[in-house]
């Protein structure tokens, strides 16, 4: 237990100790405390936040998202519509969810309205909109399926049938057949390797779809302020209802919490197992051994002087621009990082809060977040890379570069632990993986050690800023450590 962990009454210990200040550890913390319970989130680093935390590492007055930037499920995620996220901080909506251009010239349009979008996609823009305009009208049923466990009866027979079904032709060898042209193809591809891996495969087209259907719903909205603002609104919300967080503490072992009844885990399986040692038996260890690693992202962080010179202008006003080309191409480079190789045109996901809000640099200058694919653990600074891929749709671009930190996939642990390797997933999402994360069970968040929960990105629903492993994990907590149910979020709750 850390040294300063004393309450004002006198007592040495919360009821909970929840290790790990990233988003889901802080959504459980929220919830605990919202519930009457006392909470110690401890953090590692100095700060709070974890993969939405925003610093300045270029230069003086640039603020860089360390991890996550664009935040589809800000609005989406069933957590942070109770928790009243949109109340709480400003999340800017674009008009243009993303960008997508290709070799030819030719630019690829996700526009908040499915209408618009369709209508810039010619031949397959009815093909596009019967992709998604049957999910479009229940959204919030298909956004609770995707982030449900996939173990057990779906909420909703409807959607799981309906989002289930595009999965399978999205995700398998026919892909292409519903498309005559190659824009809405590359579209959703650009979209669908926001999660690493071969294509076509049934993981990545569902995490696709799913977020190319935000993407026409509520929007890929960038919080003003950054990616810490999540992390702020919760840590304010948690202090708010008697919770603390203890920053610089790193749990290496059981002994680091045994004080605390209860203990969530905001952590990858090989912390977990680590804490747990010799408590947990053995065919949990072993499930938690034979958990594998995704491939990795090798990130740059961009000062600049001015906008980035887009030749086309729609692109100078979206946050999100996916690089990487046609579908084939895009494959081709997944395939080669899939094989162990560092692709010479990787996928590049870029993104420009800038355009969006003026609060990331001085007047009239802008930051640029971007990340290359690359094998697990590659000391590869792909600087010169992602420079080049920009340029080439952006002339010009290179005259602007201030300054830059490349943070490549071997350095990546040092943001948050749980993304070793550049695994930023804390466990390879494949479709094994996701019915087992990291064991097969309707409620994959409880471990076999009484009172330790596991509240992270390795378990379900996995990855992205959602809070949901968290808010999953703290609600069994409370039903099974304490007999409570789960509390109202809202800011009128308070
Ligand atoms: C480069 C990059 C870009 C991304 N882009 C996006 C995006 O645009 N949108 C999106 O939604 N998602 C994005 N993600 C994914 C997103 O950041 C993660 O899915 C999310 O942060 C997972 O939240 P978490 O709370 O499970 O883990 P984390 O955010 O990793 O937080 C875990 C926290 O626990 C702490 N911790 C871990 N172990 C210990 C320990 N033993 N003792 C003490 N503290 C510990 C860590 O320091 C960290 O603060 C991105 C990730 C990366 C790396």
């Amino acid at each position: 237990m850390p040294a300063d962990a004393s309450y004002a009454d006198g007592s040495s210990s919360a009821d909970v100790a929840v290790v790990g200040a990233g988003p889901n550890g802080l959504a459980a913390a929220v919830t605990l405390a919202r519930a009457g319970l006392s909470v110690d989130v401890l953090e590692r680093n100095s700060y709070a936040g974890g993969g939405a935390s925003t610093r300045e590492i270029t230069l003086p007055g640039y603020r860089h998202d360390l991890a996550s930037a664009v935040h589809p499920m800000a609005l989406a995620s069933p957590f942070f519509r109770a928790f009243e996220l949109e109340q709480r901080i400003e999340l800017a909506v674009p008009e243009l969810s993303f960008g997508h251009p290709l070799p030819d010239g030719r630019v690829g349009k996700a526009w908040h309205s499915l209408a618009r979008t369709a209508d810039g996609l010619g031949r397959d823009g009815r093909a596009y909109r019967r992709l998604f305009g049957p999910m479009l009208e229940h959204v919030d049923e298909v956004n609770d399926f995707t982030t449900q466990s996939l173990i057990g009866i779906p909420e909703s027979i409807w959607a799981a049938t309906i989002f289930g079904l595009r999965t399978l032709e999205q995700g398998s060898p026919v892909w292409n057949a519903r498309f005559r042209e190659d824009i809405a193809p590359a579209l959703l591809t650009g979209a669908a390797a926001h999660i690493i891996g071969r294509h076509p495969r049934l993981s990545m087209a569902g995490g696709g779809l799913a977020l190319t259907l935000n993407a026409h719903a509520r929007g890929w909205p960038v919080p003003i302020g950054g990616s810490q603002s999540i992390s702020d609104a919760l840590v304010a919300d948690l202090t708010a209802h008697g919770g603390r967080v203890l920053t610089g503490v790193d749990v290496t072992s059981y002994a680091d919490v045994a004080g605390y009844g209860t203990v969530l885990l905001d952590t990858s399986t090989s912390v977990l197992a680590q804490i747990l040692g010799d408590r947990a038996p053995e065919r949990y260890r072993k499930a938690l051994q034979r958990f594998r690693h995704g491939n990795g992202a090798s990130k740059v962080d961009f000062a600049l002087s001015g906008p980035v010179p887009w030749t086309d202008p729609d692109l100078r006003r979206t946050p999100t621009v996916h690089l990487g080309g046609t579908r084939a191409q895009i494959a081709a480079a997944e395939a080669e990082v899939a094989r162990g190789r560092v692709p010479t045109h990787p996928y590049v996901l870029v993104t420009q809060p800038s355009v969006i809000d003026p609060t990331r640099a001085p007047e009239g200058h802008a930051v640029l977040w971007a990340y290359a694919h690359v094998p697990y653990d590659s000391p590869v600074d792909m600087t010169e890379a992602i420079t080049a891929a920009v340029e080439r749709y952006a002339p010009g671009f290179r005259d602007l570069v201030l300054a830059s930190t490349a943070t490549p996939a071997s350095e990546l642990h040092t943001v948050s632990p749980n993304f070793a390797g550049g695994d930023f997933a804390t466990g390879a999402v494949n479709l094994v993986q996701m019915l087992k994360r990291p064991v097969v069970s309707t409620h994959p968040w409880r471990t076999p050690v009484e009172g330790v929960y596991l509240a992270s990105s390795a378990t379900t629903p996995g990855p992205s800023v959602h809070g949901l492993a968290g808010w999953y994990a703290a609600r069994l907590a409370l039903q099974e450590r304490f007999g409570l149910e789960s509390p109202d979020l809202g800011p009128a709750d308070a």
